[in-house]
């Protein structure tokens, strides 16, 4: 028994391991855009962040040197306050938080962060500090539990059902027969789309970082579900920096500011009653949407009542 027991707590500690080195990398989207051409300078410091105030200095950029995606950005979030950004598809808004996370670098311009480049720090320091609520969360094949406690280790069983409470996904998981421990992922229980968001809001609940990347899934959720979601993102940015990338408008409507981006420049900011009553793309794309909106929604209707 005591040879057999030697290798299984030797197993047991190879799992906790690899556990914590996956909490290490913190989270999929960081190993999924993994860049390993940035690399830290020898003896950078670390991040150092006192209020949480990001800004962007005229910060060009392209993938590709002969096509330029982002052609001098300029824009500051105020610590606390929530910017949005909006635009069509492949206008770069998903670019301006992959330079946030530094999985690329400016060619020109900076960001900086308390007045720190971000270009000058650690980027494991810069990573700790901001939270993601990716389009797609990546559940691992384990409980629900074990996927919301993924955000910090540590944290006790009160402080799981809290987050879970928080993101409005704590009556879900208490309906499902096991509870915190019901499995999930491609062997167990599927989760909807919005279900998994929810996940990801705790999860980020729990890591309580000081500035927070909100990237909206671009799939429809019916307006129960968004309206769900709406509340938990509120009560998750609240206090924080918060940078949305907006696909659905009805959240960017209490942003303190939204920018417009198309190819690659801001083309109009402001909060969103100032941006309606101006009348342009911003005023175009809103009642676009609503149009979109109202037609799903009747579709529906029609569908329940069948
Ligand atoms: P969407 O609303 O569809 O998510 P977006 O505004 O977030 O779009 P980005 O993902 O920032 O757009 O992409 C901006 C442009 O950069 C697109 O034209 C895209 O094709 C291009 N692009 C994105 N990633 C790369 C890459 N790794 N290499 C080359 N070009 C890329």
């Amino acid at each position: 028994l005591v040879q057999l027991s030697i290798p299984l707590n030797f197993m047991g500690m190879i799992y906790r391991e690899i556990k914590q080195a996956l909490i290490d990398i913190d989270d999929m989207f960081l190993i999924l855009h993994r860049n390993p051409e940035i690399a830290d300078r020898p003896g950078a410091p670390p991040l150092k962040v006192s209020a949480g105030t990001v800004r962007f200095e005229d910060v060009r950029f392209s993938y590709i040197p002969e096509r330029p995606i982002l052609r001098g950005i300029s824009f500051e979030v105020p610590a606390g306050r929530t910017v949005a950004i909006v635009g069509p598809s492949g206008a770069g808004k998903s670019t301006l938080s992959r330079l946030l996370f530094r999985f690329y670098e400016p060619n020109a311009g900076r960001i900086t962060i308390d007045g720190q480049d971000i270009a000058g720090i650690r980027q494991d320091s810069l990573r700790a500090a901001i939270g993601m609520v990716p389009q797609d969360t990546v559940l691992f094949n384990d409980t629900i539990g074990y996927n919301i406690r993924y955000g910090r280790w540590d944290a006790t069983e009160a402080e799981v059902r809290e987050a879970a409470r928080l993101a409005q996904i704590d009556r879900f998981i208490e309906s499902l027969p096991e509870g915190y421990d019901t499995p999930v992922g491609e062997r167990g229980l599927k989760l909807s789309g919005g279900e998994k968001q929810r996940v990801a809001i705790a999860r980020t609940i729990l890591k309580g970082p000081p500035i927070l990347v909100l990237d909206e899934a671009t799939s429809a959720l019916d307006s129960f579900t968004e309206r769900e979601i709406q509340a938990a993102l509120d009560r998750v940015s609240q206090g924080r920096t918060t940078l949305v990338i907006a696909h659905r408008l009805s959240t960017v409507i209490h942003a303190d500011e939204i920018l417009v981006l198309d190819k690659g420049v801001i083309v109009e900011r402001g909060d969103h009653a100032g941006l309606l009553a101006r009348g342009g793309v911003y005023a175009s794309l809103w009642s676009r949407q609503r149009q979109a909106d109202q037609a799903r929604e009747a579709l529906k209707r029609a569908e329940d009542e069948e």
